[in-house]
């Protein structure tokens, strides 16, 4: 304003006094009426301002660059319960919970530094001793070095969805339940079944060579009918086993014993162990490495059952001329053991489901053999608890890998080294662990 009416001096070259006064007089009432009326106008859209932020059911304020609350609407007092004088110069993080006032100050420094808007959910004090969930949004305006803050109260969304996830959840949870009586009752139901009938079938053999007086009962039938029901039994005591060990893995009561042990010499017996128990069957096992001996902290036996598992899986889902290739070997002083075969494969879609429990990708009925799904998930846990990882890498009708990998660590004072179990404790668990498969 004042530059235009200077401009207008200039240009109208005034240079009677009483004509230029004159001329400034009336500049500067006009001035004086604007301004007057400039300031009336921001009055009134203060006042409606004040009165607005006053019956607004959401919390504003204003902080300075220190995050202090330099000015505050009741929405506090109404929403938290704290009175404005509560609330004045105190540090607007003191009213939110740990960690989120941490995520609060991160996004309100980020949108400080892009001008952005900054928006957030944070749980916040209440006065009496409660949280609520509020909603907050803030913007900095950098002349005049002040955040706007507006915050508005979620909690009931919050506690609604909640309780939604945690319906959902228990939802879940039933289904689970359900799958998993169906499941353990398929798997307890099958080998009983088994030991059923194929006592029926003993018992009536016992009966007719008892009615038959002096014809005895032929032992290589007997012989058969056993090895049936001792399989079946098996399979029983492994189906039991990796369920016990699962809940005990999942409820971290589950303790290895480290030992110092040769890794190298537990997978190589454990292979030529595997060998001896595949005698019958089409099965060709090789071990390589380049290392004689590696000693690391681990649980043997724990080791033995993962190498167990895998075996047997190489056998369970073979094609029909088996070839197995286990390896060791060492890299960024992680001990690696491969089992690599030539069977069927598993679809890539499937791969990341074989370690779930339960997980079985041929639930024909006409499958090669039966699996409760439940070796690969205790395998997993297994390794997890050596500090490892374990994965599979798998080609359809081409073969697969399964690849384990432990830290070497060392027991310092300890001075013995294991160097794997005796032959016949190796042939117990075998028999377990390879009682799903029926040809052998
Ligand atoms: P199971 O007792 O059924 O063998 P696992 O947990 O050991 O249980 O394996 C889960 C599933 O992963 C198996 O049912 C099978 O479908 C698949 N699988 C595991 N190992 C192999 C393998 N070497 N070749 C092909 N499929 C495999």
């Amino acid at each position: 304003m004042f530059n235009i009416f200077d401009q207008l001096n200039d240009q109208l070259l005034i240079t009677d006094q009483a004509a230029k006064t004159q001329f400034c007089n009336a500049q500067k009432s006009i001035v004086h009426q604007h301004s007057s009326e400039k300031l009336k106008r921001y009055q009134a859209l203060e006042q409606e301002l004040q009165t607005f932020l006053s019956i607004a059911t959401d919390i504003h304020a204003i902080l300075n660059e220190h995050l202090e609350i330099i000015s505050c609407n009741n929405g506090f007092q109404n929403i938290l319960g704290w009175e404005e004088s509560e609330v004045l110069k105190k540090n607007y993080v003191e009213f939110i919970d740990y960690p989120d006032a941490v995520q609060i100050i991160t996004a309100i420094n980020e949108c400080k530094a892009s001008g952005q808007v900054a928006t957030d959910i944070a749980k916040c004090k209440c006065k009496e001793g409660k949280y609520k969930w509020i909603e907050w949004r803030g913007k900095y305006i950098a002349n005049k070095k002040i955040h706007l803050l507006t915050g508005r109260d979620i909690t009931l969304q919050k506690e609604q969805e909640e309780e939604r996830l945690a319906k959902r959840e228990a939802e879940e949870l039933e289904m689970l339940k359900d799958e998993f009586l169906i499941n353990m009752s398929h798997e307890l139901k099958t080998p009983l079944n088994v030991i059923y009938m194929t006592l029926q079938l003993e018992s009536e053999e016992i009966k007719s060579a008892l009615e038959k007086k002096g014809q005895g009962i032929e032992l290589n039938i007997l012989k058969r009918h056993d090895k049936i029901i001792q399989r079946n039994v098996y399979r029983l005591l492994r189906l039991i086993r990796n369920l016990t060990e699962i809940a005990k893995l999942e409820s971290d009561e589950y303790r290895l014993n480290f030992i110092n042990c040769d890794i190298v010499s537990i997978v190589r017996q454990i292979s030529l162990a595997v060998v001896d128990h595949m005698q019958s069957t089409k099965v060709k096992i090789t071990f390589d490495t380049d290392i004689q001996e590696l000693i690391t902290a681990c649980d043997p036996s724990a080791i033995e059952q993962i190498m167990l598992n895998l075996l047997s899986n190489t056998i369970k889902y073979r094609k029909d001329e088996s070839k197995v290739r286990v390896s060791v070997t060492v890299k960024d002083n992680k001990v690696r053991v491969t089992v690599k075969d030539n069977g069927i494969g598993i679809p890539k879609t499937e791969l990341e489901y074989i370690f779930k429990r339960f997980a079985k990708i041929d639930t024909s009925l006409n499958r090669k053999c039966e699996g409760s799904g439940t070796g690969l998930t205790v395998s997993k846990y297994l390794v997890e608890l050596h500090e490892g990882s374990i994965w599979a890498k798998s080609q359809l009708n081409k073969g697969s890998s399964f690849i384990f990998e432990i830290p070497i660590v060392q027991i310092s004072d300890e001075k013995d080294i294991y160097y794997g179990s005796t032959s016949q404790q190796i042939e117990e668990k075998c028999n377990i662990e390879f009682s799903d498969i029926y040809d052998i």
